[in-house]
């Protein structure tokens, strides 16, 4: 059944989510984001793309900060940039789609059928889980519903390496992407914080700092500890 617009949740929380379900608890549910060097360069880098405008070139056109929305993800958010691409007389003659599915979308003032290609930007290097990736598809998804179509990529540009790197949007990450809607929906409505566990991802998480995974989420233990070292490193 699909969800109400009251019942979205961000796009966004994909990802944190397939990164650190206790990560995704305190951003969404506790609204403690908490600010580190890599979240602020990210921030950075999506104001940016986000007030760049829209452009065309060649056969390309770019749209940036496009709102989405998926009824049946339950999701929503904002797109950091969607490129249409101008589908050729070959690449038509060859789609595979369904008839009921469209083969591209019509633009203002433009001819031919366009098809939507996600682009997302992110600060840093390509990452070897499937976290944002599965933020990728999510934006695809909710591209599919708007103008019925059927996407088979679209790509993440890491800033740091500058790379970009193309997401096939297979049956195994659409699979994974709406079972993770599904658990970002169902953790949210527990409305239960799950604990820290601490790893080595912790190191590189913004949430660190409110999280305190090296003392198992107890601020008080987390106090003692640092009057304990601060005391120790007066002595010593
Ligand atoms: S510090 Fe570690 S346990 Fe805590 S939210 Fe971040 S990744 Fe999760």
């Amino acid at each position: 059944m699909p969800y109400s617009e009251d019942e979205f949740l961000m796009i966004s929380g994909l990802q944190h989510l397939a990164f650190c379900p206790r990560q995704c608890a305190l951003i969404h549910m506790e609204q403690a984001w908490s600010e580190n060097v890599l979240t602020a360069l990210g921030e950075v880098m999506h104001e940016r793309v986000h007030t760049a405008g829209a452009e065309s070139r060649s056969d390309v056109r770019i749209v940036r900060g496009l709102k989405l929305k998926s009824a049946r993800l339950g999701l929503t958010g904002v797109a950091d940039v969607v490129e249409f691409h101008k589908v050729s007389p070959e690449t038509s003659d060859n789609c595979n789609a369904a008839p009921s599915v469209c083969q591209g979308v019509k633009l203002p003032k433009r001819s031919g059928l366009w098809v939507p290609y996600p682009v997302e930007y992110k600060h840093g290097k390509p990452k070897p889980d499937n976290c944002d990736a599965v933020q990728l598809c999510a934006q695809a998804i909710c591209l599919e519903e708007a103008f019925n179509v059927q996407l088979t990529s679209g790509a993440l540009f890491y800033g740091q390496s500058r790379q970009r790197v193309v997401v096939e949007l297979t049956p195994e990450l659409r699979r994974e992407t709406e079972s993770l809607a599904l658990q970002f929906h169902q953790l949210i409505s527990s409305g239960v914080i799950p604990p820290p566990v601490l790893q080595k991802r912790c190191q590189n998480c913004s949430m660190v700092d409110v999280c305190l995974p090296s003392a198992g989420g107890n601020v008080q233990q987390w106090v003692d500890s640092m009057v304990e070292k601060n005391l120790k490193e007066r002595i010593s």
